[in-house]
């Protein structure tokens, strides 16, 4: 208990004097820095390789202090008192006295804003005097980080401190929701869209197309592992890596699971480090068996059809 407290203090610190640290959240590691900092945010994308026209996700601890910065609607609420914290991203419009940064919102009058549920962030967030901006601590364009390990195999040593929060529970990033007029998804996620259409008792309409221009950040290559990857493949290769679903009877070398029992919550959760453990296993392609397109297996077909474009 006492570590857990001064490594907050100390996450506090670098942040407090416009550093980057990484944190822990229920979806993937986040690289966060003081949204109301110009400078601290532009480390960030420096940090990341991030181009300036994606727009950064803003943590808050609750809705009270997000009402400084953000107009609050309907669906929001009703969203928040069902979901948050949780792995659920809203856009909202920003309001005019907001001390959010232009850097995290690319000079945009929206704000892409989420409660993060992982406890050591949430203490974190209690403890500070602004919101953090925070996008997947990664490089840009690759596999997202779900561990302590992989931020430090992102970045080495140019980040100055990791929060270590053990490995993220849902494994994949929010789902994103554009509460600015009607409902829309811009992004599949860690939370599934049916859940979402029964609390708003309506269709969301989806504007998650790979070329969308309302989500810039949403491009086309995106959660690569580096290495070539197709999808819906019914029969490896010999030098392929086969990535399956479930446990198959023969077992293999070249075969890795997402599940054990066929669970696509368990299976999002392995996505990024099965991917990761594959390339550092030294296979230099990936094959990915069909993933039925239900729940979460819409997450993981989108991050898996970005990462194909490689
Ligand atoms: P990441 O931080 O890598 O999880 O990505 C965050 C994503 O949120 C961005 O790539 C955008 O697609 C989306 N986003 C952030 N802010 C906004 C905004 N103001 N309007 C629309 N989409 C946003
Ligand atoms: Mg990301």
């Amino acid at each position: 208990m006492k570590s857990i407290q001064s490594n907050i203090k100390k996450a506090k610190k670098y942040l407090n004097n416009n550093n980057c640290v990484a944190v822990p959240t229920e979806t993937v590691y986040g690289l966060a820095a003081n949204a109301y900092s110009s400078i601290a945010v532009k480390k960030i994308f420096k940090l990341k390789k991030r181009p300036l026209n994606n727009p950064l996700i803003v943590h808050y601890y609750n809705i009270n202090r997000l009402k400084e910065d953000c107009d609050i609607n309907e669906n929001l609420l009703k969203l928040y008192k069902k979901f948050s914290p949780g792995p659920i991203t809203y856009v909202l419009k920003l309001r005019k006295n907001s001390k959010i940064s232009k850097f995290v919102t690319n000079n945009k009058k929206s704000v892409a804003v989420r409660f993060p549920k992982h406890k050591l962030f949430r203490n974190l967030l209690k403890n500070l005097d602004y919101p953090v901006a925070a996008p997947s601590a990664n490089i840009s364009s690759r596999l997202s980080s779900v561990k302590a390990s992989d931020v430090k195999e992102e970045f080495g040593s140019k980040i100055k401190y990791i929060l270590n929060g053990g490995q993220c529970k849902i494994g994949v990033e929010s789902t994103i929701l554009n509460l600015l007029n009607k409902p829309s998804l811009l992004r599949y996620g860690g939370l599934d869209i049916k859940k979402i259409e029964k609390i708003l008792k309506k269709k969301l309409l989806i504007n998650t197309n790979l070329k969308d221009k309302i989500s810039p950040g949403l491009f086309p290559l995106h959660y690569s592992p580096g290495i070539p990857l197709r999808i819906n493949i019914k029969k490896s290769k010999k030098d392929e890596a086969f990535l399956l679903l479930k446990k198959r009877k023969s077992n293999l070398k070249n075969y890795y699971y997402l599940s054990k029992i066929k669970n696509m919550e368990e299976a999002a959760r392995n996505l990024y480090s099965i991917l990761r453990k594959i390339k550092n296993d030294g296979f230099k392609k990936i094959a990915v068996e069909k993933i039925p397109n239900k729940g979460l297996g819409k997450t993981i077909n989108d991050r898996l059809k970005r990462a194909s474009k490689y």
